[in-house]
């Protein structure tokens, strides 16, 4: 009825938005938010809270303050309360403030190291905001580092690039080029932030220092134009039932298993009925209390640090205590139910979208162990993009069912046969299962390299399987008899030879140019050594066990050939082409030629 509906909407309320921060290793990540926490702490509101739990609250009153006249220019009335930054920079927060097909947060800031560009972390993270439809702006970090620099603390970089020397300005506009090269290769457009007209086309590239704030101005005033003109929609949110992921599980002394809760939408209270997920499916149970840092001055002792809350309203970062949660999976939707008979429709849907990243398929593939939903997701989507197939994607310790399924794996591709553990622990039994069926187990808590260090394994394994089925083929090879080194004519003839093609080992049958069978070599001497090889340009005797007799059937100076099955030297040239030499490959063109009928007899070399 129209009347509720009237009481909803003037419920409705604009929430903050949401800020991550990603990048490089060293990109200047922490650097920048201390600044920007920093300055939420030093500017702080009576009334607001500028410390949540995992997250850190910029009210727009210190926005005003450090903006000053630059607030001016984006001429919009301020509708945003302020900005929820995550404490934690990088990734795996990033994965964990997940949503079905997207993110909870609202934009990131992507660091780059202004004089290095962009870096291996930085397009993993552009690609993941892609994937999530996360817009973000770019802060060209360090730019006090440019030789030359003359640093103004916490002002504008507007400002304080009018007061560098023209070779320092030159200096910086050509490492912004070259950044800006790099995202238009990656099909992005992009510019220095106030040359952008239009924020949804173009990227804003922010000139800053984290170190010394200045530029911190204009990238809160960019992300705060971009949030009130762009995201208005998104941060609409009502005074109801409260949602929102679980961004970490912690364990507190006296508390228990306790959750780090970041809540994007409606409110959550204290008493209230809550679903989540858990590794053996979803988690049912009420909010024994919320907690909220302890302002510094308040705090008495290290224990001492939180204060409990009745209520928390979006957006925020709050610790949320309650029975079950040991059982809880970072990366798991929250859901506030106010209506029991609500339950089951909550609990189905955690259990599908827990369900649409744990999978266990009956494929040849990889093992794949992540500590919470978020990273096993952006795993599984980076060894999808790697073409590499997964058998098993799930949370927790590698244990011994992973083996059971790894060794089924082996059986079939024993090149698949591997576990990737993200940041997870490994049991000890799966550990010795692992080791005494050789199974390698790749351990990292950085994605890429843990993917790369599996596809180094894989490829070295493929190499050897490659080199060893073709070693098992009969090799190319052609000799020559030399003359004057007849040592026995028959049964076994033992002659001396040079390999003139190829390379020859024992068992290598051997005809005459007109396809004559004359025997299999038995033995390679070199004096008085045996080798298991003779390679082209050697000259060594050999033993061939033959029914043929030096002066009839062969004789002196007579060239002898590998005798190769059609089939194989098809083989030989079309899979193996890369390890053979151009002496091997024409050799084996002209006995394909000879054994198809094609030559009388085998014209080589
Ligand atoms: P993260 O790995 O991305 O979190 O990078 P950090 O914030 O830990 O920074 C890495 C290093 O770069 C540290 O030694 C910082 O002091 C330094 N750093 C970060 N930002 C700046 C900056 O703006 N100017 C300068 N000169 N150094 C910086």
């Amino acid at each position: 009825n129209s009347e509720a509906k009237s009481e909803q909407q003037s419920q409705t309320f604009i929430r903050s938005p949401i800020v991550v921060v990603l990048g490089h290793v060293d990109a200047g990540k922490t650097t920048l938010l201390d600044k920007i926490r920093g300055t939420a702490v030093a500017k702080r509101e009576p009334g607001t809270m500028t410390q949540h739990i995992g997250a850190s609250f910029l009210p727009w009153k210190a926005l005003e303050s450090i903006c000053g006249d630059l607030l001016n220019r984006i001429k919009a009335e301020i509708i945003i309360p302020g900005f929820l930054v995550i404490d934690t920079p990088g990734h795996e927060a990033f994965s964990n403030l997940r949503k079905r097909g997207g993110s909870i947060a609202d934009i990131a800031i992507l660091v780059v190291d202004v004089q290095r560009g962009l870096e291996q972390q930085t397009f993993e993270a552009i690609d993941i905001l892609r994937e999530r439809k996360v817009p973000f702006v770019v802060a060209v970090n360090k730019i006090d580092r440019i030789p030359g620099w003359k640093s103004f603390p916490d002002k504008p970089f507007i400002e304080s690039f009018q007061k560098q020397e023209p070779s320092v300005q030159f200096r910086l506009e050509e490492f912004l080029s070259y950044i800006i090269q790099q995202f238009n290769s990656l099909g992005f457009r992009a510019d220095r932030y106030d040359r952008v007209r239009d924020f949804t086309k173009v990227l804003a590239l922010v000139p800053l220092s984290a170190l010394t704030g200045e530029g911190v101005p204009d990238l809160m005033l960019v992300l705060a134009g971009l949030a009130q003109r762009y995201l208005k929609k998104r941060l609409e949110t009502k005074i109801s039932s409260g949602r929102g992921v679980l961004l970490e599980l912690k364990e507190e002394v006296g508390l228990g298993t306790t959750a780090t809760l970041i809540l994007y939408d409606g409110v959550i209270k204290r008493g209230d009925l809550v679903v989540t997920g858990g590794l053996n499916g979803p988690i049912v149970t009420r909010v024994r209390s919320l907690l909220m840092p302890k302002p510094l001055d308040e705090m008495r002792s290290p224990e001492d640090k939180f204060q409990e809350v009745k209520e928390v309203v979006a957006a925020a970062g709050v610790k949320l205590v309650a029975e079950g949660l040991e059982e809880a999976i970072a990366g798991a939707p929250l859901y506030v139910v106010t209506n029991e008979s609500e339950i089951e429709k909550f609990s189905k849907l955690v259990e599908e979208e827990i369900k649409g990243v744990k999978f266990e398929k009956d494929v040849v593939g990889v093992v794949v162990k992540a500590d919470t939903l978020g990273t096993l997701e952006a795993l599984i989507g980076f060894l999808k993009k790697n073409n590499i197939p997964i058998r098993v994607a799930d949370i927790g310790p590698v244990a011994r069912r992973d083996l059971v399924h790894a060794l089924m794996v082996k059986e079939k591709d024993p090149l698949y046969a591997a576990i990737l553990a993200f940041n997870v622990k490994i049991l000890p039994e799966a550990k010795e299962e692992a080791a005494m069926n050789g199974i390698p187990i790749f351990w990292g808590n950085i994605m890429y390299r843990l993917v790369e260090d599996f596809q180094a394994w894989h490829q070295a394994q493929r190499e050897q399987a490659i080199k060893a089925a073709f070693q098992k083929l009969t090799p190319p090879a052609v000799v020559q008899i030399l003359p004057g080194y007849v040592f026995r004519r028959r049964d076994p003839i033992i002659v001396g030879v040079k390999v003139i093609t190829g390379r020859i080992r024992s068992g290598v049958p051997l005809i005459t140019k007109t396809g004559k069978e004359i025997g299999e070599i038995m033995q390679i001497r070199e004096h008085e050594n045996v080798l298991e090889y003779a390679s082209e340009g050697a000259e060594v005797a050999i033993s061939i066990r033959s029914k043929a007799m030096v002066g009839r059937q062969v004789n002196e100076g007579d060239y002898l050939y590998s005798d190769i099955p059609l089939d194989q030297i098809n083989t030989l040239l079309e899979k193996y082409d890369k390890y053979l030499t151009e002496n091997e490959r024409n050799y084996l063109k002209k006995l394909l030629r000879f054994k198809m009928g094609l030559s009388s007899s085998i014209e080589y070399p």
